[in-house]
């Protein structure tokens, strides 16, 4: 199983920075990215085609952050999978902590999204994670099951193991530089793991699941060796090709 080390941009960088940014990253890690590694980038819908151009190498892709769940009609705002993929872009991104606590998705919704986005052809990866006041309360588990359960509900059981990765994003950790300990990264990915078998059977245990909450080049290289850890989705330190490639490379 290939590592999984995603950048996510959020609503950062026009057209020309995207480009620059991605361009910098091939520069730097093309010719040593190991075997077991893989590269993905999810740009704003902006900067999607020239950023899928620049990571043309072997190794590396392009993903939307979001879609809605149909191929086109009058849905003011919104892009379908089918354009996403018209720009070049091989994943999307579905139930990222702010999608569901700023612009209020439901984890049904997320499930919609998650199904719909496979069946288009996208790979897809499905976050979840607890809020700070959830962890207090010793409800982890329980957040963690209800995403993932009613995340995958509509997910063919047949999928593919490579095309549907889980990344499991503590709210409290994203954009705080307060990242989880290793102990409870290594909770809740037993725990993801565990459901991935229970809802997928044997297929679960192909599947990867990322960590993400602070990921730095001082980080993740202790983070990325833990068990059931098959890769990061990194916001802040992937904006900066130097940064996101030691992370890369780590
Ligand atoms: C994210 O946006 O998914 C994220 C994990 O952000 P950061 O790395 O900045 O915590």
């Amino acid at each position: 199983m290939k590592k999984l080390m995603a950048a996510n941009w959020k609503m950062y960088k026009t057209w020309d920075q995207a480009v620059d940014t991605a361009e910098g990253l091939v520069g730097l890690t093309a010719d040593k990215l190991p075997d077991d590694r893989e590269v993905l980038v999810f740009p704003p819908f902006t900067a999607l085609k020239g950023v899928a151009q620049a990571l043309s190498a072997d190794g590396f892709s392009a993903g939307g952050q979001d879609y809605y769940i149909d191929q086109e009609g009058a849905f003011t705002g919104e892009i379908s999978p089918m354009m996403l993929k018209d720009a070049g872009a091989a994943y999307g991104l579905t139930g990222h902590s702010e999608r569901r606590h700023v612009l209020g998705e439901t984890d049904e919704f997320v499930g919609q999204k998650t199904a719909y986005g496979l069946e288009c052809g996208l790979k897809v990866v499905l976050c979840v994670g607890e809020k700070i006041d959830e962890r207090k309360s010793g409800k982890v588990e329980e957040v963690l099951e209800h995403q993932l359960r009613v995340g995958l509900k509509d997910v063919p059981r047949d999928v593919a193991p490579d095309r549907l990765s889980i990344a499991y994003e503590p709210v409290w950790a994203i954009g705080t530089g307060e990242v989880a300990g290793p102990g409870e990264i290594v909770d809740a990915h037993t725990f993801v793991r565990k459901i991935l078998v229970s809802v997928f059977g044997e297929k679960g245990n192909e599947m990867r699941i990322l960590y993400g909450g602070s990921v730095k080049p001082a980080n993740c290289g202790e983070i990325i060796a833990l068990d059931n850890v098959d890769g990061v989705l990194v916001g802040g330190a992937s904006l900066e090709s130097e940064s996101f490639s030691q992370i890369v490379l780590a």
